[in-house]
């Protein structure tokens, strides 16, 4: 037991950064708690804490699964930013520059933009009930639908909409038993429905993580929200 403290206490210090938030709850030696604490109210509907340790459990027992896929939820998230940008540069529009018309849902704001967990949080998390409809925010042409960062393990379904070469939104944990009702390819217009919400890869329960992608960098949409 000991020997195993003192490899969660290592893997502690080794990111250190992680362990200092708060949200994250930070491992219990001995304690037969999960190693993750995902009830903090603040992310009731949004993506599970990252990960601040290893993927040892206190208990000795299984690991909490989210242990081990918490490292990529960054990774996919980031994947996105580069999915989108090369999308949106190749699409062949003209510059768009914002602001965007309308909100892709009408919800509480349950993660916003901005450092997280000791990382960085690179959407708006939106909170809305299952199936709401989620809409374009600005016209624009769909550039991607599914789950493209699968490679990284995230199952989240996503429609990535192409606003200009260098503007593009991001919508993400959408709906796989009510799917998305656009194909790549199509162009929308604002406020046009493109799919529901849902709870699709790392997500604790029904939310959009709504992105800005402008000029290759996430951006906070609250800047370009009505
Ligand atoms: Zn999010």
């Amino acid at each position: 037991m000991s020997r195993r403290i003192t490899i969660l206490v290592l893997a502690c210090s080794l990111v250190a950064l992680s362990c200092a938030p708060a949200g994250a709850t930070a491992v219990r030696p001995g304690s037969s708690s999960p190693a993750l604490d995902a009830s903090a109210p603040a992310t009731a509907t949004s993506e599970p804490p990252v990960p601040a340790t290893s993927n040892l459990s206190p208990s000795g027992g299984p690991a909490d699964p989210r242990a081990f896929v918490g490292s990529s939820i960054e990774q996919a998230e980031a994947a996105y930013v580069q999915l989108a940008a090369h999308l949106a540069s190749g699409s062949g529009l003209t510059t768009f520059t914002g602001p965007l018309p309308n909100w892709p849902v009408t919800g509480r704001i349950s993660s916003p933009f901005g450092p997280r967990w000791g990382g960085f949080h690179n959407g708006l998390d939106i909170a809305a009930p299952m199936y709401t409809p989620v809409l374009a925010a600005a016209a624009g042409q769909v550039v991607s639908v599914g789950k493209p960062t699968l490679v990284y393990g995230d199952t989240a379904t996503v429609i990535v909409i192409a606003h200009g070469s260098g503007f593009a939104t991001l919508y993400a944990h959408l709906n796989d038993e009510r799917p998305p009702i656009v194909r790549v390819g199509e162009r929308v217009t604002a406020g046009q429905t493109i799919a529901y919400t849902g709870s699709t890869g790392w997500s604790t329960g029904p939310h959009v993580h709504f992105m800005n992608i402008v000029s290759g960098r996430a951006v906070d949409p609250r800047q370009y929200l009505p």
